[in-house]
């Protein structure tokens, strides 16, 4: 074997700070004993491990760029680097993490009253309280502005009517950022468990994502009172700036899965002979496990580079929609290529490359599909919104 580490071929760990290393290492080392041991069996069980919520929250993930309310106000490296060790475990881990970190804590963070964020940022830093991000509906995610869900004003109160698809921990929430339309445009709202009127229904037989728990959420005549409504969250705006957050975690996040995949595959086929030889040794191997690394490279230093300009507050949305774009694009592909590297081995859940691919899958469509992040960067090119 040669000096160089196949996982981190341009040796981006060596730019990140101590501190960083050590966030890397103890959230890499969670990931080993707490994740690894129980993720296939929670991803056939289709079962989300509510076990690791408390745990999460021990090691300050949760909110991990906020400043202040209990939170770890890191930068945004440290946040890529939990994002990419927690991905490597599941994908399903990750999303959890970035639900509760940049959309729902994110949003009560940067759109919240003084009186919202100090009653929810540090019950949900704690883990005490678990919430979710409502924007998508059934009829066309990738086209928000076209939401049904209605708010209306009554009395002192608002009154919300419509339903949600596709919500991360929507079944398990405490309490749901929801998005409506208002005579005034798009608002956000805090929606609470058990609140009269407010249904939830878990989407089952995914193929995808199966360690996360996904929702239906219904509104019935569902009535909050005007402190429950988000006072700075006015627009899709708002929505699309907690968005670009979650796109830059998942950016550093895919790096984790694919090195999770490139990583079984490299020992497999230095193990497994045939035609008398290790797979290994083949040109074809080495080849696809090129190939591999080189898209992996990209991907990690697209990362490290994103966080730089997110620390400097110049990052723009065409860069986070780039970044997340190719990084999730290469991680498929390498999953993809891992998993049939493996022959008929990778196609059970013993070996992870299957389970990244198919989590993977969800990855590419969630926070705006492959093609809708084309078209931002498109648009960022022409000057011309071809959605
Ligand atoms: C497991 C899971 C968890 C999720 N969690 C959340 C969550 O917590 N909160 C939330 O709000 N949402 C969540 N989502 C929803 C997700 O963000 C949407 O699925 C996504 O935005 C795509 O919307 P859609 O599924 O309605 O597809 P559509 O918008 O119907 O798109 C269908 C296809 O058309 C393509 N397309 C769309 N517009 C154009 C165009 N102009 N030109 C060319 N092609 C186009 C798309 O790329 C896609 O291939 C989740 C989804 C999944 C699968």
């Amino acid at each position: 074997m040669s000096a160089s580490n196949p996982l981190d071929f341009y040796s981006v760990g060596a730019l990140l700070s101590d501190d960083e290393r050590l966030i890397r290492d103890t959230v890499g080392r969670f990931v080993d004993r707490e994740v690894t041991p129980i993720i296939a069996e929670c991803f056939a069980a289709e079962r989300f491990p509510a076990e690791l919520v408390p745990r999460l929250a021990e090691l300050g993930l949760f909110g991990a760029t906020l400043d202040g309310y209990g939170c770890s106000g890191l930068g945004y490296t440290a946040y890529g680097v939990i994002c990419e060790e927690l991905e490597r475990g599941d994908s399903s881990v990750r999303s959890c993490v970035s639900v509760q970190s940049s959309l729902v804590m994110g949003a009560i963070f940067a759109c919240g009253s003084e009186e919202q964020r100090s009653r929810w940022l540090p019950a949900l830093a704690r883990g005490e309280k678990l919430g979710c991000f409502a924007l998508t509906e059934a009829h066309g995610g990738s086209d928000p502005g076209r939401m049904r869900t209605r708010a209306r004003r009554q009395g002192a109160d608002w009154r919300l009517n419509g339903a949600k698809h596709w919500i991360t921990n929507g079944a398990l929430a405490d309490v749901a950022v929801v998005w409506a339309t208002t005579e005034d445009g798009v608002n956000a709202f805090l929606v609470e468990k058990g609140t009269a009127g407010f249904e939830t229904r878990v989407i089952k037989n995914k193929l995808s994502l199966r360690a996360s728990s996904t929702a239906e959420l219904a509104f019935a005549d569902v009535t909050v009172p005007d402190s429950a409504r988000l006072p700075k969250a006015n627009g899709l705006k708002a929505a699309l700036r907690c968005l670009d957050d979650a796109r830059f975690g998942i950016a550093w996040g895919a790096c984790g899965a694919a090195r999770a995949c490139i990583d079984t595959v490299l020992r497999y086929t230095q193990s497994r002979e045939l035609f008398g030889r290790p797979l290994s040794h083949t040109q074809l191997i080495q080849s696809r496990l090129a190939d591999s690394v080189r898209k992996l490279s990209g991907a990690q230093l697209i990362a490290w580079r994103l966080a730089k300009l997110k620390e400097s507050g110049v990052a723009t949305t065409a860069q986070t929609s780039l970044a997340k774009w190719n990084n999730v694009r290469a991680a498929l592909d390498i999953a993809r290529d891992c998993r049939d590297m493996l022959g008929a081995a990778g196609i059970t859940l013993d070996l992870s490359p299957m389970r990244h691919m198919l989590n993977l899958e969800t990855v590419i469509t969630y926070e705006g599909t492959e093609s809708i992040h084309e078209l931002i960067v498109g648009r960022e090119l022409t000057g011309q919104s071809a959605f």
